[in-house]
């Protein structure tokens, strides 16, 4: 057990509170196996109570109306969370094995942004859309549209980039005058329910604004989707788990914004100068904190003409990439998050190397780590698109690549896939370049090495990569809705 300061209770109508029964479930250092503490472990009831009191602040609060409140509380949390940045810190490393490194970036930094962003946006934002006067078939009428939250969100998170993806829902649905439900994932209560305890000890979150509930049973979140008193999920997670919202949530009618799996494809173009720098942002990418990201480009597009240029740069970055200990700042990639995830990543490389992918860097479970759940940095070369490593999510640093013979014929593979979450190009011609990543189907595109991500930029997915955008002000419309007024006039 670790003194880190932490927090372990529920956040339900404004208290912090224990589950039903007082049942708590360990919290796993995923690095070393160690139980760093425990979690409450909350009930359906628990649940239920979350949601009652989320529907109740929304009709009874003036939250919903009061922009220069939601606001404020907005800043306090910012405020709250940096007062304990270093504790966020320590908490993350810990139960998400996320290497320090991460937290001046995506891991912890750069996702605070989104407080401060959201706070200022609902100020400045155009509540009110006047649309002037017309003729309509029951006289003269003076017509506008209001924008009003959308009601009880959801909020339903992964384990990779908790902070990161705790914020990116929670920040744009407050400051929209929506109430939130917040579940982080199984593996990552701490960072979830440390929102909560902020919450209460340093702002004026109305009680039942805000609630998180954390439970070691993840399938606790088909209350959230078939509840008639929740009137959007927000999910991040798997294209599995997002299909069986969608379905739980069609009995209500459930409004849906699904942030999900990816297989992103990088393409080399034949033009360019330096392999290494041009295979370095995949090479990277798919290392960084295990490969566990949805946007990681996890096809590597090389032309069969510099093939084998193309595999031996991957490789060479691959091969000599810091991992271990995510304590250590100098570590990009730290363990895998759990045993299931784990065998999950081993199970599929072995498989794609009995389909005739040859193994160039890795290629296994690493071994030289007493304790913990870990995956050496691998590059598996000669891999067709219709292999299941080049079709499936992995969630692991595995790269993959695949070699083509032209400009179409990439387009057409990095668009042979059921996602479309994100991926690069990287060419000499710069037009040329652009155009192809003009005809790729996915949210999110790198230029050239050029970094997409940031509070004001909309993020999310084409086809089955999900549904609404993520951060930026798209981010915060997809909490609100259009209530469209005419008033008659002479
Ligand atoms: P998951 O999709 O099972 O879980 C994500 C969240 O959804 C968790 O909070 C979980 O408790 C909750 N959940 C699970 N079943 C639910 C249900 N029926 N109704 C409502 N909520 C439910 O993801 P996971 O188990 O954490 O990871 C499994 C796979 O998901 C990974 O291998 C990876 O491929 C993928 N994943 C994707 C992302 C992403 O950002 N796209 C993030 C994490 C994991």
């Amino acid at each position: 057990m670790t003194d880190m300061w932490h927090e372990e209770r529920l956040y339900i109508d404004g208290e912090l509170v224990d589950a039903e029964g007082g049942k708590v479930y360990d919290n796993v250092n995923p690095a070393n196996e160690e139980v760093i503490g425990v979690s409450a472990d909350a009930s359906g009831d628990d649940l239920r109570r979350a949601i009652a009191a989320a529907k109740r602040a929304f009709y009874e609060s003036d939250w919903t109306t009061n922009v220069e409140l939601r606001a404020r509380c907005l800043r306090q949390l910012h405020e709250a969370i940096q007062k304990h940045h270093d504790d966020f810190v320590e908490m993350t490393i810990a139960e998400v094995g996320a290497p320090r490194m991460l937290m001046s970036g995506p891991q912890l930094d750069a996702p605070l942004a989104y407080l401060p962003f959201y706070a200022d946006l609902a100020e400045r934002y155009e509540w009110t859309v006047d649309l002037g006067r017309a003729e309509t078939m029951a006289g003269p009428a003076h017509r506008w549209v209001e924008k009003e939250p959308a009601g009880v969100v959801a909020a339903i998170t992964p384990w990779n980039y908790p902070n990161q993806i705790n914020l990116a829902k929670t920040a744009p649905a407050l400051a929209a005058g929506c109430t939130v439900v917040l579940k982080p994932a199984p593996d990552t209560p701490w960072t979830g329910l440390a929102l909560g305890r902020l919450a209460a000890e340093y702002t004026d979150i109305p009680a039942g604004v805000l609630n998180v509930v954390t439970s070691s049973d993840k399938a606790i979140g088909e209350i959230l989707s078939t509840s008639p008193d929740v009137d959007m999920v927000s999910f991040t997670g798997s294209t599995a788990t997002g299909r069986r919202i969608m379905a739980a949530g069609a009995e209500t009618i459930k409004r849906v914004f699904l942030e999900l799996g990816g297989k992103s494809a990088h393409i080399v173009l034949d033009d360019v100068e330096d392999m290494g720098s041009a295979v370095g942002a995949a090479a990277f990418g798919v290392c960084t904190h295990g490969g566990q990201g949805c946007a990681t480009s996890t096809r590597l597009l090389v032309p069969r003409s510099r093939y084998e240029e193309g595999v031996e740069a991957a490789a060479a970055l691959i091969g000599m990439l810091p991992y271990g200990d995510p304590q250590e700042p100098g570590n990009m990639t730290g363990p895998i998050v759990n045993r299931p995830q784990l065998e999950k990543i081993d199970g599929m490389v072995q498989r794609a190397k009995e389909q005739g992918a040859r193994c160039v860097v890795g290629g296994g479970i690493a071994t030289q780590f007493e304790k913990g759940f870990w995956f050496q940095p691998t590059l598996l070369a000669d891999v067709t698109n219709d292999m299941e490593i080049a079709r499936d999510e992995i969630f692991g640093p595995v790269l993959v690549v695949i070699p083509y013979e032209d400009d179409d014929d990439a387009v057409r593979i990095a668009n042979d896939s059921i996602f479309g979450l994100s991926g690069g190009v990287t060419g000499a011609d710069r037009e040329r370049a652009l155009g192809v990543a003009r005809r790729i189907r996915t949210g999110t595109m790198s230029l050239n090495g050029g970094l997409w991500y940031g509070a004001d930029v909309p993020f999310g997915g084409y086809k089955q990569s999900g549904i609404g955008r993520e951060m930026g002000v798209a981010g915060f419309e997809e909490y609100l809705e259009q209530k469209a007024i005419a008033e008659a006039v002479s």
